[in-house]
């Protein structure tokens, strides 16, 4: 049971709009995250299936619960849309942990709402399982996100391409502010509004900005900080979002939005898997650019609570951002770095990892296995991996090994950092197409086994070893839906 304690309800009614879920018709339990409740703090012992499908479905309302939509607009590919807002999703309230960490408890496809406009308010069963799985594995890969407590079965069938099974997935985010919050008031110039948006998001989010002069310039660059750390770790890992759009633009740094994201198999700078990303404008490579984009629409946003005229103003961003395109190639140095053993970096080793980087694209490599190879290669002297020795295979590993032997630690140590830094099972997109195929016939077999494989993705589980695997060309998915 969660102990509601909501604060957003009392910011200006513009905000949001009350509304109840629609009463699901027939829902059953896929699965609850037990270990996830407790660490909220939330005690469910005493519930039985029935119970859990009840309030996980918005059939029961908790007590305290004051359910609502919450107001956003977005630039969705580069297009500004004044009013998006949640459609299909609804917040039940805010819970506080033991810790005292604050957290939102939203359902993910519980029926139409005031911002549902064409849509059906509905999510089709297969972007549930989608996003259990790929938002609890990135929990996994110690990269923030958001987290899913539960998935049911609606008993509706949903319309999409053809007649599918819905499904409602109960999300948990440290908040749902979005870029795409501040600019739903920005531009109605309603700038008392964006002014809460920013305190309240503060107070929330970055308190220890509170007492600062600055504090909304403080605030962007807190943000801005946080927004590329997090998309270091993503291209870590090979993850691609996929959209990108400031309405998907969390302003507390988590992953949220798992639509056509994606983990690549392998290498390519230019990846892209959505099907509506029709000019790779949010491609592997492109994210990080793609992120100061997006943090360019909340500068706007705030510009006018700054103390400086907008035109000086301008002089400051500029400043900033060229800053915080440094803070991002530094980062992303740190985070590949770590993935080939190095303990501190420098921006000369920009030019290591893109050595390894082109070998692997041009070998047409896996990403995450290759990276595992290279542990490997590091144990044994004489390689017994699948690498193909080309020439710029030995020039790399022939730099690799000086630039390690230059490290105080030893080969032992870089391989322990290789380990803790280089996951060995990542959500891979053939692996969810088979959950979810199965999950529409009724067998979560391959979900479950998934989800309790990728709760450990940096242990080599010795009896999973096929999903270590990259697909077999049959099995490759080369474009990911919406599907919402
Ligand atoms: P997304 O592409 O998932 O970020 O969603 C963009 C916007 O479309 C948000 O305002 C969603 O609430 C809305 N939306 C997406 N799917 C649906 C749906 N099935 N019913 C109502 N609104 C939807
Ligand atoms: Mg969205």
């Amino acid at each position: 049971m969660f102990h509601f304690d909501n604060t957003y309800i009392k910011l200006h009614e513009d905000f949001y709009q009350k509304v109840w879920p629609s009463s699901a018709v027939a829902p059953e339990l896929i699965t609850f995250n037990k270990e996830l409740a407790r660490e909220l703090g939330a005690n469910f012992e005493s519930m039985d299936e029935q119970e859990l499908v009840n309030v996980f479905s918005g059939k029961e309302i908790l007590p305290n619960s004051v359910p609502i939509a919450q107001a956003y607009a977005g630039h969705q590919f580069g297009h500004f849309v004044p009013s998006l807002g949640d459609g299909r999703a609804i917040l039940l309230g805010e819970t506080v942990t033991p810790k005292g960490l604050r957290f939102d408890i939203q359902l993910k496809g519980s029926g139409r709402t005031p911002f549902s406009r064409r849509g059906d308010g509905c999510s089709a069963l297969g972007p549930v399982i989608r996003e259990y799985i790929v938002s609890e594995a990135m929990h996994a890969l110690k990269i923030p996100t958001t987290r899913a407590l539960a998935a049911v079965t609606s008993g509706d069938q949903v319309f999409r391409e053809n007649s599918v099974p819905g499904g409602i997935l109960t999300r948990v985010a440290s908040s749902h502010i979005r870029v795409g919050t501040f600019e739903y008031f920005s531009c109605r110039d309603n700038l008392s509004a964006v002014k809460q948006l920013a305190d309240y998001s503060i107070n929330r989010h970055y308190p220890e900005l509170k007492t600062s002069d600055n504090c909304y310039l403080d605030f962007f660059k807190a943000v801005a900080k946080r927004k590329l750390s997090l998309v270091a770790k993503w291209m870590s890992v090979g993850f691609i979002h996929g959209v990108m759009n400031t309405d998907n633009t969390s302003i507390n740094g988590e992953t949220i939005d798992f639509g056509p994201c994606a983990f690549m198999d392998q290498f390519n700078y230019e990846k892209v898997f959505s099907s509506i990303d029709r000019n790779g404008r949010y491609a592997y490579q492109n994210q990080a650019s793609m992120a100061l984009w997006n943090l360019s629409s909340l500068a706007n946003c705030l510009v006018p609570l700054m103390d400086k005229t907008p035109d000086e103003m301008s002089t400051v961003f500029e400043e900033e951002f060229e800053r915080l395109s440094e803070y991002f190639t530094s980062l992303w140095v740190q985070e590949m770095g770590k993935k080939l053993g190095l303990f501190s970096v420098t921006e000369e080793d920009k030019g290591l990892i893109h050595n390894w980087l082109h070998y692997l694209e041009k070998e047409g490599l896996d990403f995450t296995n290759s990276f595992q190879d290279l542990i490997t290669l590091l144990s044994h002297s004489e390689s017994q991996t699948l690498f193909k020795r080309t020439t710029e295979l030995e020039h790399f590993v022939s730099s690799w090994e000086q630039r390690l032997a230059q490290q105080s630690q030893d080969r032992e140590a870089s391989k322990n950092l290789m380990q803790q830094s280089n996951p060995v099972f990542i959500p891979r997109n053939h692996q969810i197409e088979k959950a979810i195929a199965e999950g529409m016939e009724g067998n979560y077999e391959h979900f479950h086994r998934l989800n309790l494989v990728l709760a450990n993705p940096f242990t080599n589980q010795d009896e999973h070893q096929d999903l270590k695997e990259a697909p077999k060309e049959s099995e490759v998915v080369h474009q990911t839906f919406c599907g919402t």
